[in-house]
């Protein structure tokens, strides 16, 4: 099985962290970034049955300020090749302008989408919950998961989730 895979979210949420997580040990990174017009692979995790290939989603992650049309176009484009997708957030995060445009970008999308919730070693079990109800009715999404990057907590999880949507 194999699958594109891409994580969204605003800046500093953790998902360079979580990718790092993701790949681990047990992977080949890729060394070159096969870049094509439309998908920036970041790396790409092997396991016994699966290839699950990252993405990066250029048009997004260079986006300042406030999201112009042809970023969200271009954002969208990307995201297009995704099979799941994780929005990634943390517990105190709120619902912004930056969030709002990224969520209305991932509802054009076909692809499965996970409600990852990201730093629970750092919060309260309350807090984690509430972000979860906050953001969960905003998408539809397939799974909502709390994991900590940082400590790989329920990230082998997250990889057997996306794994059965290959
Ligand atoms: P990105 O901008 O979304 O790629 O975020 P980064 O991966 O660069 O992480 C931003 C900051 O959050 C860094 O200081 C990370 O160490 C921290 N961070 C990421 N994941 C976690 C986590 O699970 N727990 C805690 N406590 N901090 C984290
Ligand atoms: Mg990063």
């Amino acid at each position: 099985k194999t699958g594109f895979v891409a994580i969204v979210g605003r800046p500093n949420v953790g998902k360079s962290t979580l990718l790092n997580a993701i790949l681990g040990e047990k992977v080949a990174i890729t060394s070159a970034k096969p870049q094509t017009t439309r998908t920036n692979i970041q790396g790409i995790l092997t396991g016994e049955n699966y290839q699950i290939i990252y993405i990066d989603t250029p048009g997004y992650h260079n986006a300042k300020d406030t999201i112009n049309k042809m970023m969200v176009q271009q954002a969208k484009d990307s995201l297009d090749n995704a099979h799941v997708i994780y929005l990634l957030v943390q517990p105190d995060e709120f619902m912004g302008p930056e969030l709002e445009s990224l969520i209305k970008v991932l509802e054009k999308t076909d692809a499965v989408k996970f409600l990852v919730v990201n730093k629970v070693d750092g919060f309260k079990r309350e807090q984690v919950y509430d972000a979860a109800n906050k953001f969960f009715p905003k998408l539809q999404f397939k799974h909502v998961l709390p994991v900590s990057a940082l400590k790989g907590n329920n990230v082998d999880k997250l990889i057997e989730l996306t794994v059965e949507e290959l």
